[in-house]
């Protein structure tokens, strides 16, 4: 076979040539290096103006003739780099970091390097296997009880998105009530949640055929920190169930996006379990947190829940997308979810010996995302990847001390996790609001650091994320000079 020449193989370009892989793959991961070398020379907030590529980039269609690596990596520096908002520069402290490390990177490369796709047991059996190990580890990691657990009567899934869980645990959710009460009894089912849940319940909600009448959204309030409370939950369970309709999902939150706010799952499930109502919990940024000792109380009471998940590209040093899904009842899942065409059909699905995630999911195709993780606690070990958490809320103490101790700014709420809320402090709300908001301007466009606002009933907040992997105490303390000089520039240009 080997001696034969094909004619028509020699006239096209291989796209993978092992050797030619090796030396480009190398040239690439250089220039990445460099990149996070010189990281800080950036603006952290890309500085471009809407549509600046197609301007730099007229051309209408895409090059004919092949154009070198360096080429591309120059046009990357000249047209792509200033279009990035750099998620890694240290002085980033918008939403959510995406906390990134080595070792992520290194198993993202396996994982793309193997570009499997595994949908089955079959296809890939290491990807399925692998998965189901590393979401045990991580469920252990969590002390998460064995229910929840492959190793007890459970077991996990890594999905895309927080978005993706949410939806399928609320279809499956769906799906059991409806076959216990009727399907004709759709349109009285009804979703609780509070006013600080994350959109994407509401977005999961829509896509799951449910209208705002089917949606209970709680007001939470400061004198309880933002916190679902369980009195206002039993209120509306209460109400609904007299106006003829049948609560049947809650989802509570353990880090809500705005403020950080945990809502107590002892006595939420307390309320909730009479009514056989599903109770999810949504832990996207501050589950992983919870994987040290002195911050596990937070998950109080999730041995009561149905479902729990977190994003481990938000704080557990993985790249996006990953989000882990754990599950009491895996089967809630698998009988909306499951489909079994022909062309799927095999002998280890039929022997019901394996388990095929593409019944756990949305999607039918799936990343080998398992081996990211694998090797992010291979390589740094259970102490290390809680002292890295440490390390960013010891920062952000830092940073909560530092606003302490000027009179101008107050904190807005109770830090929990690395997330520290804060505003310059005026009697009248909407003086406030402006101020703070052109603080927050002021700060983005001096690029030195990035920060986001939120909304928390009626006053503006600037809330800073300590979670980047190149973030030091050095970077927290310059920032904070920053916006105390930027604050006194605001002051003095609005003539106070
Ligand atoms: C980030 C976040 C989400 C959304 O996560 P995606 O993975 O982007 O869907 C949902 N809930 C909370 C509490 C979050 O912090």
């Amino acid at each position: 076979m080997g001696s034969i020449e094909h004619e028509n193989d020699n006239h096209v370009i291989d796209p993978i040539d092992p050797e030619e892989f090796r030396t480009q793959a190398h040239k690439v991961v250089d220039f990445i290096a460099d990149y996070y070398k010189n990281i800080e020379q950036y603006p952290v907030l890309s500085q471009v103006y809407p549509g600046y590529l197609r301007k730099n980039i007229p051309e209408e269609s895409a090059p004919n003739v092949p154009e070198s690596l360096e080429q591309i990596l120059q046009d990357v520096t000249r047209f792509v780099v200033p279009g990035i908002t750099h998620w890694q520069h240290p002085n980033f402290y918008a939403y959510f970091s995406a906390s990134k490390s080595t070792a992520a990177f290194l198993g993202e490369m396996l994982s793309s390097g193997f570009n499997v796709n595994g949908f089955n047991w079959l296809s890939s059996p290491a990807v399925t296997e692998l998965e189901m190990l590393v979401v045990d580890w991580l469920g252990e990691m969590l002390k998460l009880p064995k229910s929840f657990l492959f190793s007890g009567s459970g077991g996990g899934v890594l999905q895309g998105t927080t978005c993706e869980a949410i939806l399928c645990t609320l279809v499956g959710a769906r799906d059991q009530k409806l076959r216990e009460i009727g399907r004709d009894k759709f349109s009285k089912l009804v979703v609780y949640a509070s006013d600080q849940t994350h959109m994407c319940l509401k977005k999961a909600a829509h896509v799951a055929g449910f209208g705002d009448e089917n949606l209970r959204v709680i007001e939470t309030t400061k004198s309880e920190l933002y916190a679902l409370s369980p009195n206002s939950l039993r209120i509306a369970i209460q109400s609904d169930i007299e106006n003829g309709f049948i609560p049947f999902y809650l989802c509570a939150t353990i880090g809500t996006t705005s403020t950080n706010a945990v809502d107590p799952l002892g006595p939420l499930t307390a309320v909730a379990q009479p009514h056989k109502i599903w109770v999810h919990v949504d832990a996207a940024y501050a589950g992983s947190a919870c994987i040290c000792p002195e911050l596990r109380h937070f998950l109080n009471g999730v041995e009561n829940v149905n479902s729990i998940s977190l994003n481990t590209h938000k704080q557990f040093f993985s790249a996006p997308d990953c989000c882990c899904l754990w599950l009491k009842d895996p089967s809630a899942l698998k009988n909306s979810l499951s489909t079994n065409p022909p062309y799927l059909r095999n002998a280890a699905t039929d022997s019901g010996e394996v388990v095929d995630f593409k019944d756990w999911q949305i999607t039918l195709s799936r990343r080998f995302h398992a081996i990211k993780l694998w090797v992010v606690m291979k390589s740094y070990g259970q102490e290390n990847l809680r002292s890295f958490i440490r390390h960013h809320v010891e920062m952000a103490k830092l940073f909560e001390e530092m606003v302490k101790r000027d009179q101008r700014f107050e904190l807005v709420a109770p830090r929990n996790f690395g997330m520290v809320c804060f505003r310059l402090s005026f009697w009248d709300v909407d003086m406030s609001n402006v101020m703070n908001a052109r603080l927050l301007e002021e700060i983005n466009k001096s690029g030195k650091a990035f920060m986001i606002h939120t909304v928390v009933k009626g006053v503006f907040v600037i809330r800073i994320t300590i979670g980047g992997m190149m973030t030091k105490e050095r970077h927290v303390v310059s920032t904070w000079k920053l916006v105390q000089e930027l604050a006194e520039k605001v002051m003095v240009m609005e003539g106070i």
